[in-house]
C-alpha cells in the first residue's frame, strides 16, 4: 500500500552538514518527496511531536536537542514507506543500530547527562500509520503535501 511518512533530519544532522547525504539515502531507494521545510522547532512543537515521550525522564534532554537549531522536516512516500524508512533509519540506540542503516553508519554515541541517556541519532521517522498521519498533519498543511507523478510512475513500456 502506498504510504506517506514523516522524516526529520534532526539538528545534529544539520550541524554535521549531513542534510544532502541523508536525503540522498532516502531518494536512492525510490521514495518520493511530498513536502519539505527547514524549521527552527519550538518547545511547543517538540511537545506535540513527541507527545508520547513528554512525561519520560529523558524528555527535557530530547526537547533541548530537537530545538537547539534548525531541522529539515519532510514527507516521503512509497509502497510500505513507513516500515521501509524505519528500516533505513535503524535502531534508536546508535550503539545497537546495524551497519548499513543511517544511525548505524553515522550516529553519535549517546551523551550522558546525569541519569539521562541523551541519544543524538540524526533522524526521526514515523513509527506507524497513526503516527505518520498525525505527524504529517502537525508539520504541514494539506496544501503543502504535494501529490504528483514521477517519471517512473508514468513509465508503462515494460
Ligand atoms: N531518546 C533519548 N533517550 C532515550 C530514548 C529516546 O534521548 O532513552 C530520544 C532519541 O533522540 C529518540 C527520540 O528520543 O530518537 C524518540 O524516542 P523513540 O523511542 O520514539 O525512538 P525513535 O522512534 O526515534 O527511534
Ligand atoms: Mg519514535
Amino acid at each position: 500500500m502506498y504510504e506517506k511518512t514523516l522524516v526529520i533530519v534532526k539538528p545534529d544532522g544539520v550541524q554535521r552538514r549531513m542534510v544532502g547525504t541523508l536525503i540522498s539515502r532516502f531518494e536512492k531507494v525510490g521514495l518520493k518527496i511530498h513536502a519539505m521545510r527547514f524549521v527552527q522547532a519550538t518547545d511547543e512543537q517538540s511537545k506535540a511531536h513527541y507527545a508520547e515521550h513528554v512525561d519520560k525522564p529523558f524528555y527535557p534532554s530530547l526537547e533541548a536537542y530537537i530545538t537547539v537549531g534548525p531541522a529539515l522536516v519532510f514527507v516521503l512516500g512509497g509502497t510500505g514507506a513507513i516500515a521501509k524508512v524505519r528500516q533505513l533509519v535503524g535502531d534508536t540506540e546508535p550503539a545497537s543500530a546495524l551497519p548499513g542503516t543511517i544511525r548505524g553508519d553515522y550516529a553519535h554515541q549517546p551523551l550522558e547527562r546525569g541519569s539521562d541517556r541523551f541519544l543524538c541519532n540524526l533522524v526521526h521517522a514515523s513509527a506507524n500509520t497513526e503516527d505518520a498521519e498525525r505527524e504529517v498533519a502537525l508539520w504541514f498543511g494539506p496544501d503543502e503535501v504535494l501529490d504528483y507523478a514521477m517519471i517512473d510512475d508514468m513509465y508503462t513500456g515494460l
